[in-house]
């Protein structure tokens, strides 16, 4: 059948002073019922942005979206500001990098989570209340009952973490996007947030995207992973393919400090030589081609003139102008040694 979330050839464009930034130029990604995607890349490649896309978040004065978003069958993409409001909360939600951001602090944690529990499901406050101290209780905040009635200063970093996926999965989301959740927590919190994570996917069913930059993360929540360079998907394949025998040299580059598959939690993304392109101008032909070491392996001046196509098959492929025996031979005599 279809697939629950499907993004078809999706552009993201702002209008800035400077000029059109293209933060999302042509990306096109499923994510099957239950499973949880990994976004990996820089910051400016677009990742954030093309989830804001999903859920209706940017903002419609600066920026334009072409594209097919579906979402479980319903077009999100030009749907009405209302559609988009009754779906977000309730049949998908996020978490960010800073509790701070979706807590407010006039409120109390308790309130904030009824709130949209009354709103989408018409509960009674009593019921609403009760839901929320159940919500609590399950992202693993002790006496909820006691803690409902507090506001956010009074939580530490990690409980506010906690109280904001309890705000998050009040509902019942299908769709979770997680843009870099746990960043901002010490290793030992963060190890716990991914835990409580993949529990409450294990219960509940729901589809996540996990944005990121930290490999570490990818290896231990992820089943599928979207490489993203320039607003584009240069690599896609499964956990164990992209950060086991990657195909695209950008991929090499994050891969090549971590050992393979052991990666552990605190394993961050290791800086490539070079910047990120300038999206009000992006590089001709292939856009990594001004930070690759590997282009003069590519006959021609294709990696400057042709921009590579991404190809998918049983959801892997990769967007780079090497063969397919390049890649092999490449991988496994300079960079798997490492
Ligand atoms: Fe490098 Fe060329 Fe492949 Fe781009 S297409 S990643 S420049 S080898
Ligand atoms: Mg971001």
């Amino acid at each position: 059948g279809a697939p629950f979330l499907s993004v078809r050839d999706l552009y993201v464009r702002f209008a800035t002073e400077d000029g059109i930034v293209k933060a999302v130029d042509g990306l096109s990604f499923d994510l099957e019922r239950g499973k949880t995607l990994g976004i990996v890349g820089e910051s400016g490649s677009g990742k954030s942005v093309t989830n804001l896309a999903v859920l209706g978040l940017h903002n419609p004065r600066n920026t334009t979206i072409t594209g097919e978003i579906t979402l479980d069958g319903q077009e999100l993409t030009g749907a009405p500001k209302r559609t988009l409001e009754k779906l977000r909360g309730n049949k998908m939600a996020m978490i960010f990098q800073d509790s701070l951001t979706a807590l407010s602090p006039y409120y109390t944690v308790g309130r904030q989570i009824a709130e949209p529990f009354r709103k989408h499901t018409g509960a009674s406050k009593k019921e609403a209340r009760d839901r929320a101290i159940e919500m609590l209780r399950r992202v693993g905040i002790p006496q909820p009952q006691t803690r409902v009635d507090d506001y956010p200063h009074q939580f530490s970093g990690g409980m506010r973490q906690r109280a904001m996926i309890a705000l998050a999965l009040v509902c019942d989301p299908e769709l979770l996007i997680a843009d870099e959740p746990t960043t901002a927590l010490d290793v030992t919190v963060q190890a716990q947030i991914l835990d409580l994570l993949k529990d409450l996917q294990q219960e509940t069913g729901t589809s996540i995207i996990f944005i990121t930059h930290d490999l570490g993360v990818v290896a231990d929540v992820c089943d599928d992973v979207l490489v993203m360079y320039a607003g584009r998907c240069v690599e896609r394949g499964t956990v164990r393919e992209i950060l086991g025998k990657p195909h695209h040299p950008y991929a090499w580059g994050l891969l090549s400090s971590i050992p393979r598959l052991t990666a552990s939690v605190d394993v961050p993304l290791q800086p490539i030589k070079g910047s990120p392109p300038s999206l009000l101008n992006p590089p001709s032909g292939c856009p990594f081609h001004p930070r690759c070491a590997f282009r003069d392996e590519v006959p021609g001046n294709r990696c400057v003139e042709e921009r590579p196509l991404l190809t998918i098959e049983n959801g892997r492929g990769s967007a780079c102008h090497l063969t397919a025996e390049q890649k092999q031979s490449i991988f496994a005599e300079r960079i798997q040694p490492m």
